[in-house]
């Protein structure tokens, strides 16, 4: 076994180059990997035997929870019967089409078509495109800036990248500027001016926004995206009133709005989209990771009827649209995302959203929201969020040099949780997997303010 560790070790730091990860400590062997190698429900394994309740759900993805055998089988099944063959020109495979007609079921009423990717990013990459094209059919070439937010993130592709509002995302890649524009996030907590009301906030959001869109002009911008709620940006709801307002500037200047739905989508908010939550009517919406749960990889741009229209348009005027992955709708991943979907409706998933994620936030809520050095605890559905600060009264934020969000979700680790620093500002995150039971719910908690105590 201790051989067998050896050899891995050495194969993953001299071999692998993981994503998101400092190249330097982990090429010098100062951060070895943890090789997971089971799971659960919303417990994972690793190699040595070590258990951890995973409260992030991988990353923000194993919504069903580790271990269902029924989307394993519908996989295997699907892989003895027909692995692969193309949904290219009059093709396409048995649970792709299936997969498309329960989507379209569960989506917001006025969507039409699902077109499959295999990630969140080139799933937003295809949003853009279709958004491009969409304006160059309607003979309006000019219109094709993208605003999105600041701490919006969207991927790390190079204009998924673009469209991320994270430094971190950004820093030395020269990722293009242009045609991508940020405007304000809508981050209560971290408003300018403390004195403003939410719904003052979100007016100040919208006329920001407005202004944008005017000084660019309004014939050159194409579309806004923003998650429902900003997600890896820290967890952070909207504000009252925030995407009405949004919507209403958008509809002014005849802009799309598309919500990445990433991680909202398929019950994490305890409806099935984050934007029937908050009452966001998309002209597009992009699905991944709790489409198949991640099983296996799978995602989606799901078109309106008003967009579709046009689509349709431009194919009778231009032919066949040049855009597909050869691994559009796979046939293996759309069988995981059928099976997926079965269960979230089978196991009442998002009854137990409602239920229990209600319980652990009031409960998180209970027992750190008056600590000293934490700003706010928040969330929504199955995800939370807890802001650490110098000092509450005055809001003054930790220097980032201390890394005390980092060193809260360590302390959390080898209490046997799983939590998420998140990229920017010390935020501890939550986002289990949706059948957390409320004893899991217990023990995150308990654990959490061991962690926060032992650190601040
Ligand atoms: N959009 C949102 C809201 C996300 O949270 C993510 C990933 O976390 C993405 C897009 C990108 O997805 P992927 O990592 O599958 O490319």
């Amino acid at each position: 076994m201790l051989d067998r560790d050896n050899e891995l070790n050495a194969f993953d730091r001299d071999h692998f180059f993981h994503p998101s990860t400092h190249m330097g400590t982990h090429a010098r062997g100062e951060t070895p990997t943890r090789v997971i190698t089971g799971g659960k429900g919303a417990t994972i394994v690793d190699r040595n035997g070590r258990e951890s309740l995973d409260a992030f759900a991988g990353l923000y993805c194993v919504n069903v929870g580790y271990g269902r055998t029924e989307i394993a089988d519908a996989i295997a099944e699907q892989a003895h019967k027909l692995p692969y063959y193309h949904a290219y020109v009059g093709h396409g495979s048995e649970p792709s089409i299936q997969l498309a007609k329960m989507i379209i079921d569960r989506a917001p009423e006025h969507m039409s078509r699902v077109y499959f990717g295999l990630s969140g990013s080139d799933a937003n990459e295809t949003n853009i495109k279709l958004i491009w094209y969409y304006n160059n059919v309607l003979g309006r070439p000019e219109k094709k800036k993208i605003i999105s937010r600041w701490r919006g993130y969207h991927g790390s592709g190079i204009m998924t990248g673009s469209m991320t509002g994270l430094a971190l995302f950004h820093n030395q890649f020269d990722l293009p500027r242009a045609p991508v524009l940020h405007t304000e996030a809508p981050y209560y907590f971290r408003r300018p001016n403390r004195d403003q009301s939410e719904e003052e906030f979100s007016t100040w959001c919208a006329e920001k926004l407005e202004e944008m869109i005017l000084a660019e002009g309004p014939d050159t911008v194409a579309a806004f995206i923003g998650e429902p709620l900003l997600g890896t940006g820290g967890i952070v709801p909207p504000p009252a009133g925030y995407w009405e307002k949004i919507q209403a500037v958008l509809e002014k200047y005849d802009i799309l709005l598309v919500a990445d739905e990433v991680v909202t989508g398929f019950g994490r908010l305890g409806t099935m989209f984050g934007s029937g939550h908050y009452g966001i009517k998309p002209d597009l919406i992009t699905i991944a990771k709790g489409l198949t749960s991640a099983y296996l990889p799978l995602s989606g741009t799901i078109v309106s009827d008003k967009v579709w229209k046009v689509l349709v348009e431009g194919s009778d005027k231009l032919g066949a649209i040049g855009h597909g992955w050869t691994y559009s709708a796979h046939p293996l991943c759309a069988a995981a995302g059928v099976a997926n979907l079965k269960l979230i409706d089978d196991l009442g998933l998002i009854d137990n959203v409602n239920e229990v994620g209600t319980y652990f936030r009031a409960n998180l809520t209970d027992a750190l929201g008056s600590h000293a050095h934490v700003g706010e605890v928040r969330g929504d559905g199955m995800l939370a969020a807890v802001e650490f600060v110098e000092d509450r009264d005055d809001r003054v934020f930790f220097d980032p040099a201390r890394k005390v969000g980092p060193q809260i979700a360590a302390a959390l680790a080898e209490r046997g949780v799983i939590g998420r620093a998140m990229p920017e500002g010390d935020i501890l995150g939550f986002a289990p997997p949706l059948c957390l039971t409320r004893e899991e719910a217990d023990i995150v908690v308990t654990r959490a303010k061991e962690a926060v105590e032992a650190v601040v």
